[in-house]
């Protein structure tokens, strides 16, 4: 089967887009999946939470694989210290790319364009994207299959999240028909706060079932394996951090089959 394509997004800054990309990326990966990790964003904080700050593919990084028409597909993707976990980098140069690609032909279809040449060799390519909507989100809406969205359990988590919605539903009608919500992540709960509990029941009540019954919790291990380069179960396999993400990797897989088999004939 050719491999499923999810954004993680939320232009929110700070949620665990990253940690999420990072850490369920590795859990599947060590469940035997294969896993491209793309790096769409200029802080590149995925490329250096996984060691490899500053380090270009054959080919370059997600700046080039998205303003050039040249090179293989696969020549901008590098082999990370996990085993079936790759990942196409970033850096800085990627801050122009959303003002260079507005003079590309097809200019939200530059990233789509180029995983489709990848589909075959992986079963799962996260995008991870940058806290905004502008263009390099844009590129990771056309080309996924589905959205994954992490909200941060606090007070504002909702904040935004109507024009996020709107955003995906434009990019549905206009650009990507086929685009889904793979899910809406719980992340950086506290249970010991009446407000987490209570934000996270609101997320529930709003979002429904979307929601994933895996909540990742506030953890200080997940905050520190990213300066080591490493996912959390690299680092440090038996915090709750790594538990979470091992957790949430399963119940993603669970939830796969399940909506595979109700789409079967
Ligand atoms: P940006 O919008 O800037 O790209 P992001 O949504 O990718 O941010 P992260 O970088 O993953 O968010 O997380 C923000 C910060 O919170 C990071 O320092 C990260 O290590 C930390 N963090 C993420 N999840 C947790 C958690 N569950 N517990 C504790 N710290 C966390
Ligand atoms: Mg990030």
């Amino acid at each position: 089967m050719p491999a499923r394509i999810v954004a993680v997004a939320n232009q929110k800054g700070g949620v665990a887009k990253t940690t999420t990309t990072i850490n369920l990326g590795a859990s599947l990966a060590l469940a035997n999946q294969r896993i491209l990790l793309v790096d769409l964003d200029p802080q590149a904080n995925l490329t250096s939470g996984l060691g490899l700050k500053d380090q270009r593919a054959p080919a370059g990084t997600a700046y080039e694989a998205l303003t050039s028409d040249e090179h293989d597909a696969r020549d901008f993707v590098l082999a990370t210290s996990v085993d079936h976990l790759s990942l196409i980098p970033a850096d800085r140069d990627l801050t122009g790319a959303e003002i260079e690609l507005v003079s590309l032909l097809a200019r939200e279809r530059r990233l789509a364009r180029r995983l489709e040449a990848l589909r075959d060799e992986y079963d799962f390519i996260f995008i991870d994207s940058p806290p905004s909507l502008g263009l390099l989100t844009l590129n990771a809406l056309v080309a996924a299959d589905s959205v994954l969205i992490p909200l941060n359990c606090e007070y504002f988590a909702l904040e935004g999240i109507a024009e996020l919605t709107a955003t995906i539903e434009r990019v549905r009608h206009a650009l990507n028909p086929g685009l889904g919500l793979e899910g809406v992540l719980l992340t950086m709960y506290d249970d010991r706060t009446n407000l987490g509990q209570q934000v996270s029941a609101n997320i529930r009540e709003y979002f429904g079932d979307v929601v994933y019954r895996t909540v990742i919790p506030r953890n200080v291990r997940l905050g520190e394996a990213p300066s080591h380069g490493v996912p959390v179960i690299l680092y440090d396999a038996r915090s709750k951090g790594a538990e979470a993400y091992v957790a949430l990797a399963h119940e993603f897989l669970a939830r796969r089959a399940a909506r595979a088999s109700a789409a079967a004939p």
